[in-house]
């Protein structure tokens, strides 16, 4: 566990707030975009998972971007964030590796991969990164990505029945016939609809990384979700 505490928490909507937490152990930590840190939560018996936007290791000095969805030790955490505030947090860990990318690079997503796609556009691989994320309040959302610079992001309005995701599979493949490579993340189901889509398209699987970052009805969801299924 590294204690840390949050040296400046900006509420940027009435969902979305970016906390920068600090502390000598997190100085001198060797971290790459796409990893995660796993945040305990106040009561000490759970965590949540969140990907470091930045890591300035000698200043020993971290972001991340929440969401908070609704009720859920993670989203009550962050929206109670005050600066003073101590936190521990494992990591950072292996999560995304998103070395090997050729572009372009498309990052297909929803609200909790804002701060993977602030990382991703930070770093080599990633500047010219293409976004394309779904989202449940467009309206919210796009001042978010203004205020993080990453203004020119797609989005995709989630209706009710998933019926949006005709329109993502459609944008995926669009991009998908200029050889593009994919990174999947955020809601289970959505990444999987994606997948398949480019699967079924052609797209070769070393074209694809792909994370799930929640599942609907999956508490404290930290599991690996591998591209494996769509090679079988
Ligand atoms: C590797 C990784 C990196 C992640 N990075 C980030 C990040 O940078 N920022 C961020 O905000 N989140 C991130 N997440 C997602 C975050 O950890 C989950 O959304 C987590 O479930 C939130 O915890 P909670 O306690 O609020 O809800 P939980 O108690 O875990 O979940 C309660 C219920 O809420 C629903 N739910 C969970 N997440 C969402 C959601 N996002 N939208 C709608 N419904 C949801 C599910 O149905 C779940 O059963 C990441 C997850 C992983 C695995």
């Amino acid at each position: 566990m590294r204690p840390a505490r949050v040296a400046a928490v900006r509420t940027l909507s009435p969902h979305f707030r970016l906390a920068e937490l600090e502390g000598d152990a997190l100085r001198n930590v060797a971290w790459t975009a796409g990893q995660k840190v796993q945040v305990s939560m106040n009561s000490g018996l759970s965590a949540r998972t969140y990907t470091p936007m930045s890591w300035d290791a000698d200043a020993g000095r971290t972001r991340i971007l929440t969401f908070a969805h609704g009720d859920g030790p993670g989203s009550r955490w962050a929206s109670g964030l005050r600066e003073g505030d101590p936190c521990q947090f494992f990591g950072p860990r292996r999560s995304l590796d998103l070395s090997g990318l050729a572009a372009p690079v498309v990052l297909f997503g929803d609200e909790t991969s804002f701060g993977l796609a602030a990382a991703l556009r930070d770093s080599p691989q990633g500047a010219d990164a293409i976004h394309v994320f779904e989202g449940s309040d467009v309206a919210e959302l796009r001042p978010v990505l203004e205020a993080i610079g990453l203004g020119q992001a797609t989005l995709i309005e989630r209706t009710a029945g998933e019926t949006h995701l005709a329109a993502a599979e459609a944008e995926a493949l669009r991009l998908a016939a200029s050889g593009a490579h994919f990174i999947l993340t955020g809601k289970a189901s959505s990444i999987q609809r994606v997948g398949r889509a480019l699967k079924a398209a052609g797209v070769v699987s070393s074209r694809i990384k792909a994370k799930a970052y929640w599942a609907q009805g999956k508490t404290g969801w930290t599991s690996v979700f591998s591209m494996e299924r769509f090679r079988q």
